[in-house]
Protein backbone atom coordinates (compact mmCIF):
# COMPACT_ATOMS: atom_id res chain seq x y z
CA UNK A 1 0.00 0.00 0.00
CA UNK A 2 1.47 3.21 -1.41
CA UNK A 3 1.35 6.19 0.79
CA UNK A 4 -0.08 8.31 -2.12
CA UNK A 5 -3.17 5.90 -1.90
CA UNK A 6 -4.31 6.51 1.81
CA UNK A 7 -6.71 8.52 2.99
CA UNK A 8 -8.68 9.27 5.80
CA UNK A 9 -12.27 7.19 4.91
CA UNK A 10 -13.01 4.50 7.33
CA UNK A 11 -12.39 1.48 5.66
CA UNK A 12 -8.64 2.87 5.18
CA UNK A 13 -8.72 2.76 9.39
CA UNK A 14 -6.37 -0.35 9.55
CA UNK A 15 -4.01 1.04 7.12
CA UNK A 16 -4.45 4.75 8.75
CA UNK A 17 -3.34 2.78 11.83
CA UNK A 18 -0.59 0.93 10.49
CA UNK A 19 1.37 4.06 9.11
CA UNK A 20 0.77 6.08 12.19
CA UNK A 21 2.87 3.52 13.94
CA UNK A 22 5.40 4.15 11.51
CA UNK A 23 5.24 7.75 11.46
CA UNK A 24 2.70 9.76 12.99
CA UNK A 25 0.25 11.98 10.56
CA UNK A 26 0.80 15.64 10.79
CA UNK A 27 -2.28 17.46 9.08
CA UNK A 28 -2.27 21.38 7.86
CA UNK A 29 -5.49 23.88 7.78
CA UNK A 30 -7.71 23.80 5.15
CA UNK A 31 -5.79 25.80 2.49
CA UNK A 32 -2.80 26.12 4.15
CA UNK A 33 -0.98 23.33 2.11
CA UNK A 34 -0.93 25.56 -1.30
CA UNK A 35 2.90 26.49 -0.66
CA UNK A 36 4.39 23.22 0.04
CA UNK A 37 2.25 21.65 -3.09
CA UNK A 38 3.81 23.83 -5.16
CA UNK A 39 7.48 22.71 -3.89
CA UNK A 40 8.47 24.69 -0.99
CA UNK A 41 10.13 23.03 1.37
CA UNK A 42 9.00 24.83 4.70
CA UNK A 43 5.95 24.18 6.90
CA UNK A 44 5.24 26.78 9.53
CA UNK A 45 3.79 26.46 12.94
CA UNK A 46 0.72 28.25 12.33
CA UNK A 47 0.45 26.21 9.33
CA UNK A 48 -0.31 23.24 10.96
CA UNK A 49 -3.46 21.71 13.27
CA UNK A 50 -2.31 21.05 16.51
CA UNK A 51 -3.46 18.59 19.14
CA UNK A 52 -2.52 17.10 22.27
CA UNK A 53 -1.02 14.35 19.60
CA UNK A 54 1.26 16.36 17.61
CA UNK A 55 2.12 18.06 20.52
CA UNK A 56 3.56 15.15 22.28
CA UNK A 57 5.52 13.93 18.71
CA UNK A 58 9.36 14.46 20.21
CA UNK A 59 11.07 17.48 18.54
CA UNK A 60 12.79 16.19 15.00
CA UNK A 61 10.53 13.07 14.52
CA UNK A 62 10.02 11.84 10.90
CA UNK A 63 5.82 12.53 10.13
CA UNK A 64 3.83 12.04 6.82
CA UNK A 65 2.56 15.52 5.99
CA UNK A 66 -1.32 15.66 4.60
CA UNK A 67 -3.53 18.50 3.59
CA UNK A 68 -6.58 19.31 5.88
CA UNK A 69 -8.53 16.60 3.80
CA UNK A 70 -5.62 13.84 4.17
CA UNK A 71 -4.15 14.03 0.50
CA UNK A 72 -0.49 13.53 1.42
CA UNK A 73 1.81 16.03 0.82
CA UNK A 74 5.41 14.40 1.66
CA UNK A 75 7.26 12.81 4.70
CA UNK A 76 9.76 14.95 6.90
CA UNK A 77 10.99 16.21 9.88
CA UNK A 78 8.67 17.83 12.76
CA UNK A 79 9.11 19.60 15.46
CA UNK A 80 6.10 21.21 17.36
CA UNK A 81 8.53 23.90 19.25
CA UNK A 82 9.68 25.79 16.29
CA UNK A 83 7.89 28.39 13.81
CA UNK A 84 9.45 26.67 11.00
CA UNK A 85 7.84 23.06 12.35
CA UNK A 86 8.07 20.61 9.07
CA UNK A 87 11.07 20.02 6.38
CA UNK A 88 9.79 18.08 3.60
CA UNK A 89 12.16 15.43 2.53
CA UNK A 90 10.56 13.39 -0.06
CA UNK A 91 6.97 13.42 -1.90
CA UNK A 92 7.46 10.95 -3.74
CA UNK A 93 5.63 7.79 -1.65
CA UNK A 94 8.87 7.66 0.05
CA UNK A 95 7.86 5.51 3.12
CA UNK A 96 10.71 5.51 5.18
CA UNK A 97 14.47 7.90 5.23
CA UNK A 98 16.80 5.52 6.23
CA UNK A 99 20.51 4.74 5.77
CA UNK A 100 19.61 3.77 2.23
CA UNK A 101 17.47 7.44 1.41
CA UNK A 102 20.01 9.03 2.82
CA UNK A 103 22.64 7.25 0.85
CA UNK A 104 20.79 7.57 -2.36
CA UNK A 105 20.56 11.42 -1.47
CA UNK A 106 24.35 12.07 -0.75
CA UNK A 107 25.52 9.98 -3.92
CA UNK A 108 23.66 12.18 -6.16
CA UNK A 109 25.18 15.36 -4.25
CA UNK A 110 28.34 13.59 -4.80
CA UNK A 111 27.86 12.82 -8.49
CA UNK A 112 27.31 16.93 -8.69
CA UNK A 113 29.96 17.63 -7.03
CA UNK A 114 32.16 15.13 -9.33
CA UNK A 115 31.16 16.71 -12.12
CA UNK A 116 32.28 20.69 -11.34
CA UNK A 117 35.33 19.68 -8.70
CA UNK A 118 38.09 17.80 -9.94
CA UNK A 119 39.55 17.45 -6.79
CA UNK A 120 37.78 16.27 -2.96
CA UNK A 121 37.47 19.81 -1.11
CA UNK A 122 33.86 20.86 -1.25
CA UNK A 123 30.85 21.59 0.56
CA UNK A 124 29.43 17.77 -0.37
CA UNK A 125 25.72 19.03 1.21
CA UNK A 126 24.09 22.25 1.32
CA UNK A 127 21.17 21.40 3.03
CA UNK A 128 17.46 21.68 1.23
CA UNK A 129 19.29 22.68 -1.63
CA UNK A 130 20.56 19.08 -1.68
CA UNK A 131 17.31 17.42 -0.87
CA UNK A 132 18.52 17.31 2.70
CA UNK A 133 16.90 20.06 5.14
CA UNK A 134 19.35 21.01 7.90
CA UNK A 135 22.32 19.06 6.57
CA UNK A 136 25.27 20.66 5.45
CA UNK A 137 28.75 18.59 5.25
CA UNK A 138 32.17 20.20 3.57
CA UNK A 139 34.79 17.54 2.22
CA UNK A 140 38.33 18.34 2.98
CA UNK A 141 39.31 15.05 1.33
CA UNK A 142 39.06 12.37 3.64
CA UNK A 143 37.84 14.24 6.52
CA UNK A 144 34.36 15.64 7.13
CA UNK A 145 32.83 18.83 8.85
CA UNK A 146 29.21 18.37 9.62
CA UNK A 147 26.55 20.44 10.86
CA UNK A 148 23.13 18.83 12.10
CA UNK A 149 20.95 22.41 11.96
CA UNK A 150 17.75 20.42 12.93
CA UNK A 151 16.27 17.95 15.34
CA UNK A 152 15.21 16.50 12.35
CA UNK A 153 18.86 15.82 11.25
CA UNK A 154 20.04 15.31 14.68
CA UNK A 155 17.79 12.52 15.57
CA UNK A 156 18.88 10.98 12.53
CA UNK A 157 22.54 10.93 13.13
CA UNK A 158 23.40 7.44 13.09
CA UNK A 159 21.96 6.85 9.74
CA UNK A 160 23.69 9.76 7.95
CA UNK A 161 26.78 8.85 9.79
CA UNK A 162 26.22 5.06 8.12
CA UNK A 163 25.68 6.23 5.05
CA UNK A 164 28.71 8.37 4.60
CA UNK A 165 31.08 5.57 5.98
CA UNK A 166 29.49 3.36 3.45
CA UNK A 167 29.80 6.09 0.25
CA UNK A 168 33.29 7.45 1.57
CA UNK A 169 34.81 5.53 4.16
CA UNK A 170 36.03 9.14 5.86
CA UNK A 171 38.90 9.10 8.23
CA UNK A 172 37.71 11.70 10.29
CA UNK A 173 34.39 12.99 11.39
CA UNK A 174 33.98 16.32 13.04
CA UNK A 175 30.27 17.37 14.37
CA UNK A 176 30.36 21.35 13.83
CA UNK A 177 27.39 21.45 15.83
CA UNK A 178 27.49 24.75 17.32
CA UNK A 179 25.19 27.06 15.03
CA UNK A 180 22.48 29.65 16.29
CA UNK A 181 19.64 27.71 14.42
CA UNK A 182 20.37 24.69 17.15
CA UNK A 183 19.25 26.79 20.34
CA UNK A 184 15.96 27.46 18.11
CA UNK A 185 15.61 23.47 17.57
CA UNK A 186 16.51 23.01 21.46
CA UNK A 187 19.63 21.35 21.07
CA UNK A 188 23.04 22.40 22.74
CA UNK A 189 25.84 23.85 20.93
CA UNK A 190 29.20 21.88 20.76
CA UNK A 191 31.81 20.77 18.00
CA UNK A 192 32.97 16.96 18.75
CA UNK A 193 35.10 14.36 16.65
CA UNK A 194 32.28 11.69 15.85
CA UNK A 195 34.58 9.32 14.14
CA UNK A 196 38.31 8.85 14.16
CA UNK A 197 41.03 11.91 15.05
CA UNK A 198 42.05 15.00 14.07
CA UNK A 199 45.58 16.68 13.36
CA UNK A 200 44.93 20.06 13.40
CA UNK A 201 44.98 22.30 10.84
CA UNK A 202 44.00 20.71 8.03
CA UNK A 203 45.30 21.41 4.46
CA UNK A 204 42.85 22.79 1.74
CA UNK A 205 43.43 22.04 -1.61
CA UNK A 206 41.91 24.74 -3.65
CA UNK A 207 42.81 26.90 -7.38
CA UNK A 208 46.06 25.06 -7.09
CA UNK A 209 46.63 26.66 -3.64
CA UNK A 210 47.16 24.39 -0.55
CA UNK A 211 45.42 26.38 2.92
CA UNK A 212 44.90 25.83 6.14
CA UNK A 213 41.54 24.96 8.00
CA UNK A 214 41.34 24.46 11.71
CA UNK A 215 38.07 22.58 11.91
CA UNK A 216 37.07 22.80 15.23
CA UNK A 217 37.94 26.21 16.58
CA UNK A 218 37.36 27.86 12.65
CA UNK A 219 34.40 29.45 11.46
CA UNK A 220 31.46 27.86 10.19
CA UNK A 221 32.42 24.09 9.23
CA UNK A 222 36.00 25.41 9.02
CA UNK A 223 36.32 26.95 5.48
CA UNK A 224 34.58 29.30 3.03
CA UNK A 225 34.23 26.82 0.02
CA UNK A 226 30.95 29.24 -1.41
CA UNK A 227 34.02 31.72 -2.25
CA UNK A 228 35.99 29.06 -4.67
CA UNK A 229 34.80 30.63 -7.86
CA UNK A 230 34.85 34.27 -7.17
CA UNK A 231 38.40 33.65 -5.98
CA UNK A 232 39.76 32.38 -9.40
CA UNK A 233 37.92 35.13 -11.40
CA UNK A 234 39.74 38.10 -9.36
CA UNK A 235 42.84 35.93 -9.65
CA UNK A 236 42.94 36.58 -13.16
CA UNK A 237 43.41 40.62 -12.58
CA UNK A 238 46.19 40.68 -10.16
CA UNK A 239 49.27 40.92 -12.00
CA UNK A 240 51.38 43.59 -10.34
CA UNK A 241 48.60 45.10 -8.41
CA UNK A 242 48.26 46.06 -4.90
CA UNK A 243 45.97 44.08 -3.07
CA UNK A 244 43.81 44.53 0.32
CA UNK A 245 42.11 41.84 1.46
CA UNK A 246 39.28 42.98 3.99
CA UNK A 247 37.70 40.29 6.19
CA UNK A 248 40.31 37.42 4.66
CA UNK A 249 39.74 34.82 7.14
CA UNK A 250 42.80 32.91 6.44
CA UNK A 251 44.07 34.17 3.42
CA UNK A 252 41.05 32.55 0.73
CA UNK A 253 41.47 35.46 -1.56
CA UNK A 254 44.49 37.29 -0.91
CA UNK A 255 46.90 34.13 -1.07
CA UNK A 256 45.43 33.32 -4.11
CA UNK A 257 46.09 36.74 -5.86
CA UNK A 258 49.27 37.12 -4.52
CA UNK A 259 50.08 34.03 -6.30
CA UNK A 260 48.91 34.72 -9.56
CA UNK A 261 51.29 37.99 -9.24
CA UNK A 262 49.99 40.29 -6.74
CA UNK A 263 52.85 42.97 -5.86
CA UNK A 264 51.93 43.20 -2.55
CA UNK A 265 49.12 41.73 -0.55
CA UNK A 266 47.43 43.03 2.71
CA UNK A 267 44.61 40.73 4.61
CA UNK A 268 43.08 42.24 7.60
CA UNK A 269 40.76 40.53 10.21
CA UNK A 270 39.44 40.00 13.81
CA UNK A 271 40.67 36.95 14.18
CA UNK A 272 44.14 35.96 15.07
CA UNK A 273 43.68 32.48 14.83
CA UNK A 274 42.18 32.89 11.20
CA UNK A 275 44.98 34.84 10.48
CA UNK A 276 48.34 32.17 11.75
CA UNK A 277 46.96 29.75 9.22
CA UNK A 278 47.34 32.26 6.63
CA UNK A 279 50.71 32.92 7.68
CA UNK A 280 51.00 29.20 7.19
CA UNK A 281 49.66 28.98 4.32
CA UNK A 282 51.53 32.15 2.94
CA UNK A 283 55.04 29.98 3.84
CA UNK A 284 53.56 26.87 2.29
CA UNK A 285 52.72 28.95 -0.92
CA UNK A 286 55.82 30.35 -1.41
CA UNK A 287 53.86 34.18 -1.16
CA UNK A 288 55.32 34.93 2.67
CA UNK A 289 57.07 37.33 1.19
CA UNK A 290 54.80 39.86 -0.21
CA UNK A 291 51.86 39.61 2.51
CA UNK A 292 51.23 41.29 5.57
CA UNK A 293 48.29 40.14 7.99
CA UNK A 294 46.56 42.66 10.47
CA UNK A 295 44.79 41.52 13.38
CA UNK A 296 42.08 44.43 13.86
CA UNK A 297 38.69 45.82 13.59
CA UNK A 298 37.98 46.20 9.59
CA UNK A 299 36.33 49.61 9.60
CA UNK A 300 38.88 51.08 12.03
CA UNK A 301 42.11 50.06 9.52
CA UNK A 302 39.79 51.33 6.41
CA UNK A 303 39.82 54.63 8.44
CA UNK A 304 43.11 54.44 9.33
CA UNK A 305 44.38 53.95 5.45
CA UNK A 306 42.24 56.28 4.30
CA UNK A 307 43.24 58.79 6.72
CA UNK A 308 47.44 58.20 5.29
CA UNK A 309 46.09 58.18 2.00
CA UNK A 310 47.41 54.93 1.36
CA UNK A 311 45.97 53.50 -2.47
CA UNK A 312 45.42 49.64 -3.65
CA UNK A 313 44.56 48.06 -7.16
CA UNK A 314 42.11 46.12 -6.10
CA UNK A 315 39.94 45.55 -2.38
CA UNK A 316 38.09 42.68 -1.37
CA UNK A 317 35.67 43.56 1.41
CA UNK A 318 33.89 39.94 2.03
CA UNK A 319 32.31 40.67 5.77
CA UNK A 320 30.44 38.45 7.93
CA UNK A 321 26.35 39.00 7.73
CA UNK A 322 24.63 42.43 8.99
CA UNK A 323 21.57 41.65 8.33
CA UNK A 324 21.11 38.91 10.71
CA UNK A 325 17.78 38.40 11.08
CA UNK A 326 15.16 40.99 9.39
CA UNK A 327 15.35 43.82 12.06
CA UNK A 328 18.91 44.25 11.30
CA UNK A 329 18.04 45.24 8.25
CA UNK A 330 18.53 49.34 8.26
CA UNK A 331 21.78 49.01 10.39
CA UNK A 332 22.97 46.00 7.85
CA UNK A 333 22.25 48.40 4.89
CA UNK A 334 23.81 51.07 6.39
CA UNK A 335 27.09 48.67 7.16
CA UNK A 336 27.23 48.12 3.56
CA UNK A 337 27.17 51.39 2.37
CA UNK A 338 29.78 52.47 4.92
CA UNK A 339 31.96 49.65 3.59
CA UNK A 340 31.37 49.96 0.33
CA UNK A 341 32.66 53.93 1.08
CA UNK A 342 35.20 53.28 2.83
CA UNK A 343 36.68 50.70 0.41
CA UNK A 344 36.26 52.92 -2.38
CA UNK A 345 38.31 55.37 -1.01
CA UNK A 346 41.42 54.02 -0.69
CA UNK A 347 40.88 52.39 -5.12
CA UNK A 348 43.16 54.12 -7.38
CA UNK A 349 41.43 54.93 -11.21
CA UNK A 350 41.01 52.09 -12.71
CA UNK A 351 41.39 49.75 -9.61
CA UNK A 352 38.63 47.09 -8.84
CA UNK A 353 36.52 46.72 -5.65
CA UNK A 354 35.26 43.08 -4.94
CA UNK A 355 32.69 43.40 -2.12
CA UNK A 356 30.12 40.65 -1.13
CA UNK A 357 27.07 39.99 1.26
CA UNK A 358 26.29 36.99 3.21
CA UNK A 359 23.06 38.14 4.70
CA UNK A 360 20.38 35.93 3.11
CA UNK A 361 18.07 38.49 4.78
CA UNK A 362 19.09 41.11 2.07
CA UNK A 363 18.73 40.56 -1.83
CA UNK A 364 20.95 41.71 -4.49
CA UNK A 365 19.01 44.33 -5.87
CA UNK A 366 19.04 45.94 -2.24
CA UNK A 367 22.59 45.05 -1.62
CA UNK A 368 23.70 46.73 -4.99
CA UNK A 369 21.48 49.84 -4.20
CA UNK A 370 23.66 50.13 -0.81
CA UNK A 371 27.19 49.63 -2.78
CA UNK A 372 25.96 52.12 -5.11
CA UNK A 373 25.29 54.78 -2.54
CA UNK A 374 28.56 54.23 -0.65
CA UNK A 375 30.28 54.87 -3.80
CA UNK A 376 28.69 58.08 -4.40
CA UNK A 377 29.55 59.09 -0.84
CA UNK A 378 32.93 58.71 -1.36
CA UNK A 379 32.49 61.33 -4.09
CA UNK A 380 34.16 57.74 -6.60
CA UNK A 381 32.22 57.02 -10.19
CA UNK A 382 32.37 53.39 -11.66
CA UNK A 383 30.53 51.20 -12.87
CA UNK A 384 29.55 46.97 -12.08
CA UNK A 385 30.97 44.35 -14.01
CA UNK A 386 30.13 41.42 -12.54
CA UNK A 387 27.79 40.22 -10.07
CA UNK A 388 28.38 36.62 -8.70
CA UNK A 389 27.36 34.20 -6.53
CA UNK A 390 28.06 31.15 -4.27
CA UNK A 391 30.39 28.46 -6.12
CA UNK A 392 27.63 25.62 -7.81
CA UNK A 393 28.35 23.03 -4.35
CA UNK A 394 26.05 26.20 -2.46
CA UNK A 395 23.44 25.11 -4.78
CA UNK A 396 20.17 27.16 -4.54
CA UNK A 397 16.52 25.77 -3.64
CA UNK A 398 14.21 26.90 -6.36
CA UNK A 399 11.71 27.99 -4.39
CA UNK A 400 13.42 28.81 -1.38
CA UNK A 401 15.77 31.95 -2.37
CA UNK A 402 17.19 31.94 1.25
CA UNK A 403 19.50 29.32 0.54
CA UNK A 404 21.52 31.80 -2.01
CA UNK A 405 23.09 34.13 0.91
CA UNK A 406 25.65 35.02 -0.84
CA UNK A 407 25.98 37.36 -3.48
CA UNK A 408 28.86 39.85 -4.48
CA UNK A 409 29.58 42.92 -7.32
CA UNK A 410 32.71 43.27 -9.00
CA UNK A 411 33.15 47.25 -9.09
CA UNK A 412 35.50 49.16 -11.37
CA UNK A 413 36.12 53.06 -10.04
CA UNK A 414 37.02 55.61 -12.52
N1 LIG B 1 36.91 36.36 2.70
C1 LIG B 1 37.05 35.18 3.53
C2 LIG B 1 35.84 34.90 4.36
C3 LIG B 1 35.42 36.02 5.26
S1 LIG B 1 34.31 35.54 6.49
C4 LIG B 1 37.42 34.00 2.65
O1 LIG B 1 37.46 34.15 1.43
O2 LIG B 1 37.64 32.92 3.19
C5 LIG B 1 34.23 36.98 7.48
C6 LIG B 1 35.48 37.27 8.28
O3 LIG B 1 35.28 38.51 8.95
C7 LIG B 1 35.83 36.28 9.38
O4 LIG B 1 37.13 35.79 9.16
C8 LIG B 1 35.79 37.10 10.69
O5 LIG B 1 36.83 36.76 11.59
C9 LIG B 1 36.00 38.49 10.16
N2 LIG B 1 35.46 39.59 10.97
C10 LIG B 1 34.29 39.65 11.63
N3 LIG B 1 34.11 40.88 12.17
C11 LIG B 1 35.20 41.61 11.84
C12 LIG B 1 35.60 42.95 12.08
N4 LIG B 1 34.83 43.81 12.76
N5 LIG B 1 36.78 43.37 11.58
C13 LIG B 1 37.57 42.53 10.87
N6 LIG B 1 37.23 41.26 10.61
C14 LIG B 1 36.07 40.80 11.08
Amino acid sequence: MSFSSLNRSPFNARIVRAVKESSPVVYLHSGEHKRVSKGHPWIYSNEVKTDETTKLIEPGTIVRFCTNDGTPLGIGSFNPRTLICGRIFARDGVEKIDREWFRARIKNALNVRGRFFSEPYYRLVHSEADGLPGLVIDRFDRCLSVQLNTAGMQRLWEEIEASLVDLLNPETIILHNDSRVRELEGLNREVTVARGAIDQPIEVHENGLVYFADLIKGQKTGWYYDQRENRALLAKQAEKCRVLDVYCYSGGFGLLLAKAGASEVIGIDASETALTLAKKAAERNGVDGKTIWINGNAFEELERMEKNAEKFDIVIADPPPFVKSRKEFASGARGYRKLARLASGIIKSGGLLFIFSCSYNMGLDDFAREVGRGLHEAGREGRFLRTVFASPDHPVHPQLPESGYLKGILVMLD
